[in-house]
């Protein structure tokens, strides 16, 4: 559900990608010259990156966010007759990647103050069938680590990170990408580290299983044999020229976070009380993929923020376990139910200026 673009754009990718334009041409050029557009030395450089980035091991490329769901479901063995824990409250691709697997999504409720997984919905809904818990670091704020990890732990199941939202997020000091069994990022081009195209990783410290992912999504293909197929595959792999802009946009990636805080830190400043951000877990040190505030006037702010040439939208207007595709699950999940009727997202990117956050609170005073 998007507004209307105009005098504050939700997202404005074409200026958040303007600044590098002379750093892109040469990236390009490099790989117009070299050839090698699958797997090229462009994709190895920013794995090394990326996996140090994000104090792990390991980083395998693929082709976006989905796939890399995927594809550690699939690495770990996971699929048909397994059950695995999501929350109501997430883009559908982390449950469509569970589906994709060939294992059932189980929706469970989110906290009321951050609109995380919430780990005692997640503990009740744990059977026989279950083998894995995705927490999804929805927004840009980290789920309770601790609390998801101990459950696993407890559970025998693995804990796996859904990090589309959260480039550059840490929860008691530690990354996204640190905090479970493994991880995956999207690089769709609106996330904080966005590719010019579609893009995603797998983060993990277990060698052995990015090992298997990378196997997994190179047709199944024997590290030191390309004519050997181990395993049965597919093809989900990263190109050059997306892992070439990547790398010069990692180097960027903590200053926008930086001004997406104090875009944040304003809005908090300025906006009218009937407008209440979600919470930051004290631990958690948020990166604001989104800006998102609940009220209860939603219609009238979207009608206001609209005429104001303000963009806007609403993540996500409708909970998975409600969505068609996802029918059969008859069960009430209360508070994302509630949540997914109030909830606005702002707009906020690191292009944004301060005089912007002071257009979009008085546009809300009205309402
Ligand atoms: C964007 C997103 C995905 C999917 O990533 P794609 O690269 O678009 O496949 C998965 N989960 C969440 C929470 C997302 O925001």
């Amino acid at each position: 559900m998007n507004g209307n673009t105009g005098a504050v754009p939700f997202l404005d990718l074409v200026d958040i990608n303007a600044e590098l334009q002379t750093d892109l041409e040469v990236a390009w050029k490099a790989v117009l010259q070299h050839g090698r557009f699958v797997g090229g030395p462009e994709v190895e450089r920013f794995e090394t990156q990326f996996a140090a980035y994000c104090e792990s091991r390991s980083c395998v490329g693929v082709a976006n966010g989905t796939d890399a769901i995927e594809l550690i479901l699939t690495a770990l063995g996971i699929g048909s007759g397994d059950d695995v824990i999501v929350p109501a409250n997430t883009f559908v691709a982390t449950a469509e990647a569970v589906r994709a697997a060939g294992a059932r999504p189980v929706f469970v409720d989110v906290r009321p103050d951050t609109l995380l997984i919430d780990p005692a919905a997640a503990a009740a809904a744990v059977n026989r069938r279950t083998a894995a818990i995705i927490g999804v670091h929805l927004f840009g704020q980290m789920v309770d680590v601790p609390a998801l990890s101990s459950l696993a732990d407890r559970c025998g199941l693995a804990f796996i990170e859904d990090a589309a939202q959260a480039h550059g997020a840490r929860y008691s000091g530690h990354p996204a990408g640190s905090a479970g069994r493994a991880a995956a990022f999207s690089f769709y081009p609106g996330k904080n580290l966005g590719a010019l195209g579609d893009g995603g990783a797998v983060v993990t410290s277990d060698v052995k299983l990015a090992d298997r992912v990378r196997c997994l999504a190179n047709h199944g293909r024997a590290a030191h044999d390309r004519h050997r197929h181990e395993l049965s595959g597919r093809n989900s792999r990263l190109d050059s020229i997306q892992a070439a802009a990547l790398s010069l946009k990692l180097a960027r990636l903590d200053s926008d976070n930086a001004r997406r805080r104090e875009l944040m830190r304003r809005y908090r400043e300025s906006l009218p009380a009937s407008f209440q951000p979600v919470a930051v877990d004290p631990a958690a040190e948020h990166v604001h993929h989104l800006a998102v505030v609940r009220t209860l006037r939603r219609e009238q702010a979207g009608a206001a923020l609209s005429a104001a040439g303000v963009g806007w939208g609403v993540h996500y207007p409708v909970p998975c376990h409600r969505q068609p595709a996802f029918a059969g699950c008859d069960e009430r999940i209360p508070v994302a139910e509630e949540a997914a009727t109030q909830i606005l997202s702002l707009p906020i990117s690191p292009t944004l200026d301060d005089g912007d956050v002071v257009r979009v609170c008085d546009a809300l005073r009205g309402v």
